[in-house]
């Protein structure tokens, strides 16, 4: 694992601090029981990408896991413009992470304690080749525990890992008695003929995926519902969104090859038109 840059800072319940000295409680109910919500952010130099949107459903976790957020939406905004330039990054993925606090007996906890980090760490773009050849996903029976919630729960894709490398997969789609839902960390679509579909029920509400659906609207027919798995197998084209992979192709599922295995032309419309609108 690459070692953290010393000068690398954070946030952490009031402080800016260099990330190796942010410590929380072994007693926090995030730590001990996994309690806890965050969400991910695309900084691109100092400015922070669909900030708005990401704060939104920042505070949707927050209110279904009935945990206040301590700061408000512009104070927030301040710490992380502040991290992005101090930091100085070209690109940054910015966590935001709160989670329950002070553990009380063993499952409850003390709402007054909570800890609020903001991390701001280096990272990259995917590799060229997976836009331009598409990637693999493989398979796995499962949904997350409270799909509308961001929450630190991600153990099943934690676990998954060493599978997933395996097979020399991006993601791992997760399907749940019959349907399609999502992918490990981002949103799955298919294409078929004129009509993009994607899962709407036990998943997370990417950020990609409602700008994803607001830009195919303007030349292709939306249905958001149901996807059973035996659809994939028929689709003509599929990708996944998500804020580090924006649209990224996918060609490939377990054994099955999508459509003629290429990249898309529906699927490099919508690629070329979220790139667009990212910049903006
Ligand atoms: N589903 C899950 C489970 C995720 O972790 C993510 C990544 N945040 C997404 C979907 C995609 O969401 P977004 O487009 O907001 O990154």
């Amino acid at each position: 694992m690459a070692k953290t840059p010393k000068k690398e800072y954070c946030y952490l319940n009031g402080k800016i601090i260099p990330v190796n000295d942010a410590k929380i409680p072994v007693i926090d109910i995030g730590v001990l029981r996994g309690y806890g919500i965050f969400d991910s952010v695309a900084g691109i130099d100092d400015r922070i990408v669909f900030f708005d949107e990401h704060y939104k459903r920042f505070e949707t976790s927050a209110k279904i896991m009935r945990l206040k957020i301590p700061l408000k939406k512009g104070e927030i905004k301040k710490i992380i413009e502040g991290l992005l330039k101090r930091n100085g990054y070209r690109l940054s993925k910015i966590r935001l992470v709160l989670t329950g606090g002070k553990t009380i007996g063993s499952l409850d906890f003390d709402r007054r304690s909570e800890n609020f980090f903001i991390l701001a760490e280096k990272t990259e773009l995917p590799p060229k080749d997976s836009y331009t050849r598409g990637v693999k996903l493989i398979t796995a029976e499962y949904e997350r525990e409270i799909p509308r919630a961001k929450s630190n729960d991600y153990v099943a894709a934690v676990y998954l890992q060493p599978s997933q490398k395996k097979a020399g997969a991006t993601e791992i789609l997760y399907t749940f008695r019959g349907n399609v839902l999502e992918a490990t960390t981002s949103n799955f679509f298919i294409i078929k003929g004129n009509k993009l579909i994607t899962a709407k029920d036990g998943i997370l509400f990417g950020i990609t995926r409602d700008k994803v659906i607001g830009l195919a609207k303007r030349s292709m027919d939306v249905e958001e519902r149901i996807v059973k798995t035996s659809e994939f197998k028929a689709a003509d084209e599929a990708f996944i969104t998500s804020t580090y992979k924006k649209v990224m192709p996918v060609v490939k599922i377990d054994n099955l090859i999508i459509g003629n295995g290429k990249v898309g032309p529906k699927t490099r419309l919508l690629m070329q038109r979220y790139n667009e609108l990212e910049q903006k």
